[in-house]
This record gives C-alpha cells, sequence and structure tokens, in this order.
C-alpha cells in the first residue's frame, strides 16, 4: 500500500506566532479528528522550522519538511540552506522543484537532479513537482511535457532512490487561481505518470510511488479529486494556511 499523503505548503506566509498558531491548531485537530492512515506534512519557511518542529513532536502522523533546499552540501553560498540543515531541523520533507522556484528562481531540470539527490542523501523524502503551464494544457501537450520534467530530473536515480520520493503533479494554471484541474483530468494525469515510471522502473515501484496533486485544491474539491485510483493525496498552498480547511482535506480519503 502506498502512503497517502497531505502536505501543506505555506510558501512565503505566517510570521513565527501566526505559525505556532496554526500549528497548535492543526495538532489539536489531528489529534481528535480521525485521520488516521494519512500522513500530514508541514512546510513553514525555514524561519520557523525549529517552532513548528517542537509543536509536531510526539504527534506520529505529523511531519515537518522544508520549502526547498541547496543543490550543495555546504559552503560559501549565502542564503542557502542545505537538505543536511533541514534534516537536523527533524524534517523528514523537502519540496523540489515547485513551479514558483523553477519559474521565478530559473530553477532547472539539471538543478533539480541535484536538490534531489542532496535531499536524498540526507534521508529526507523529495516531494518532487512537477506540471504544466497553460499554452502548453491548451496545445495538447501536457503529458509529454510532464513525463519530460520527469525523465530529464528523476531517472538517473536508482529504483531504491526512486521509491523514497514523493511526486506532486501541479497543473501550473491551477495553483493559486481558484481553478482546480478536474478529477478526471488529475486522474489521467497521474496515471500516465505512473505508465511512465513503469516504462523506466517497472510496474512494481510504479505503484508504490505516492502521486500527489496541487492546485486549488480546497476542502469542496478534495474528496472527488482524492477518491480517484492514482492520486494518493494532495500538496496544498492557500488552503493550508487555514486549520479548518487543512485538516478537512485531510479528511477527505
Ligand atoms: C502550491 O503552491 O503548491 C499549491 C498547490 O497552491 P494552491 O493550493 O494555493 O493552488
Amino acid at each position: 500500500m502506498r502512503k497517502k499523503i497531505v502536505a501543506g505548503n505555506w510558501k512565503m506566509n505566517c510570521l513565527l506566532e501566526e505559525g505556532q498558531k496554526l500549528t497548535s491548531e492543526i495538532v489539536h485537530m489531528i489529534k481528535d479528528e480521525p485521520t488516521a492512515g494519512v500522513t500530514v506534512v508541514l512546510n513553514p519557511p525555514y524561519v520557523h522550522l525549529q517552532a513548528v518542529g517542537r509543536l509536531l513532536a510526539g504527534v506520529d502522523q505529523l511531519f515537518l519538511g522544508g520549502q526547498n533546499c541547496s543543490d550543495k552540501a555546504s559552503g560559501a553560498y549565502t542564503g542557502e540552506i542545505s537538505a543536511a540543515m533541514l534534516a537536523s531541523f527533524g524534517a523528514s520533507y523537502v519540496i523540489i522543484g515547485h513551479s514558483e522556484r523553477r519559474e521565478y528562481f530559473k530553477e532547472t531540470n539539471e538543478l533539480l537532479t541535484e536538490k534531489t539527490k542532496q535531499a536524498l542523501s540526507n534521508g529526507l523524502h523529495p516531494i518532487f513537482c512537477c506540471g504544466e503551464p497553460l499554452e502548453i494544457r491548451e496545445s495538447g501537450s501536457h503529458e509529454a511535457y510532464v513525463k519530460d520534467q520527469l525523465t530529464a530530473s528523476l531517472f538517473g536515480f536508482t529504483e531504491e532512490e526512486l521509491k523514497k520520493i514523493v511526486i506532486a503533479y501541479e497543473p501550473i494554471w491551477a495553483i493559486g487561481t481558484g481553478k482546480t484541474a478536474s478529477a478526471d483530468q488529475a486522474q489521467e494525469m497521474h496515471a500516465a505518470i505512473r505508465n511512465h515510471l513503469a516504462g523506466k522502473y517497472g510496474e512494481t515501484v510504479a505503484h508504490e510511488i505516492s502521486i500527489l496533486y496541487g492546485g486549488s485544491c480546497k476542502p469542496d474539491n478534495a474528496k472527488e479529486i482524492f477518491s480517484k485510483p492514482d492520486v494518493d493525496g494532495g500538496l496544498i498552498g492557500g488552503a493550508s494556511l487555514k486549520s479548518r480547511d487543512f485538516v478537512d482535506i485531510v479528511k477527505s480519503f
């Protein structure tokens, strides 16, 4: 059985006290409400990792993650944060290749391979993001586009390494726009991704990889999207900043 995962990407939001309040609320709801069997990951800004990590301690279901890491192990890279640093703060996951990083920070497929290597060699599970812009969707070449992203960044990894990676399919036109992919569109792409992984690593490995959907996922659409056979959870942006909405999404399986 592959893992069901809901990960919250806070992006550059929440001052310290707001992040602590949000985390405490989520911790209480997860303890009090039936959400068993779902791995929940909070990805706050780096500067809140320690405070958020302390609040998550002792709740088996809740994990800490970074939103990014350096492609380098250590050294004179002012402003960068290494995967080893994230691990030393208790992180278990790290988002790699979010479309905002690809677009605004010009992160390439090759750079994302290096970041993924850093994450894996420090015991972190990469949440590797892929997804097409609107014009590619409209041209009908979205499957090929996403497969190329995965081939370019991930197909050099061994089977054992790949099994530690979580894929997040996030159509860029659905991120933060309120315009979600339909459950059928999500399923179609997730199945194509799993097929593509199977072509390289075999069916058994492909069936072990969790593939999350991201893009305007909310409590009112999560249930339908998560009901699809190849959708194993969600990477949640905006709705992860509201404890009630986020936990309702966690409860949508
Ligand atoms: C994201 O940025 O990963 C995301 C899915 O954002 P939103 O849920 O706000 O669309």
